[in-house]
């Protein structure tokens, strides 16, 4: 693997919300770690986007090109791969990573973003959602996760991470971001999107699961017709998607 230089580390992964000095366009860095589980890392690679060709797609076309689903060659394996990006994926890279990782069960896929790609256009924020349904975890990088990529993937030559001024803060108000787009799901009677209130396990046990207007109680946008409580197929994907499943690596 040729280590990230420094220089290009703090630029690229700086959490700030606007680029400091020289001001450079922060572009897609894409640096993983791939190894069986329960074993050592065979694997350390970093890739940046090239023309037409996202980091993510260069990350799969990469992996699948070690045909880690071979029982022939790896058995039962479980492989874990834990990336680091720069920018969250794109709907498009979002959907190819889901593919991916659906057409390898045995791949066990998580990614830390330092920042969130357009944020605020509801397709990007569709892809989030997307990939979190899909089991596959989008964490926030605060300082472990940087120190991480620091001393796996940089030409740091010994020396320590220095952590950027407000930092954690930027880390804290950005993974705020993420928790509310995956906050929201469609309705599935009118399609449009709407809040879901934060999940609380002890009203949860207090509250029967069913109760008389269920639809009612999380979408009150869109109040019910009599036709609206005959059951509703979930939505798809595409329409709208279920809340987050289990994390692979909890
Ligand atoms: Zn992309």
């Amino acid at each position: 693997m040729n280590p990230l230089p420094k220089e290009v580390f703090y630029h690229q992964f700086g959490n700030q919300k606007r680029a400091p000095r020289p001001y450079h366009r922060r572009k897609t860095y894409l640096c993983y770690r791939l190894r069986p589980q329960d074993g050592p890392v065979t694997a350390r690679v970093c890739l940046q986007n090239k023309k037409k060709r996202h980091a993510e797609i260069r990350f799969i076309d990469k992996i699948r090109s070690l045909q880690l689903d071979s029982s022939q060659t790896f058995g039962s394996q479980i492989f874990e791969i834990t990336c680091y990006v720069t920018w969250s994926p794109c709907f498009t890279c979002a959907e190819e990573l889901v593919a991916f990782v659906r057409d390898h069960p045995r791949i066990r896929l998580r990614l830390f973003a330092s920042r969130l790609y357009f944020h605020w256009l509801g397709k990007y924020q569709e892809g989030l959602r997307l990939l979190h349904a899909s089991g596959i975890p989008v964490t926030i990088m605060n300082i472990p996760e940087f120190e991480n990529c620091w001393w796996e993937f940089v030409d740091n030559r010994g020396e320590p991470f220095q952590p950027w001024n407000k930092l954690e803060t930027s880390s804290e108000n950005i993974n705020r971001r993420l928790q509310k787009i995956l906050e929201v799901r469609s309705c599935p009677r009118c399609r449009r999107l709407a809040p879901l209130s934060p999940c609380d396990p002890s009203s949860q046990l207090q509250r029967p699961l069913v109760s008389v207007t269920p639809l009612l109680a999380l979408y009150p946008h869109c109040p019910p017709t009599p036709f609206s409580f005959l059951p509703t197929p979930f939505p798809s994907p595409q329409q709208g998607l279920p809340l987050p499943s289990l994390s692979p690596f909890s």
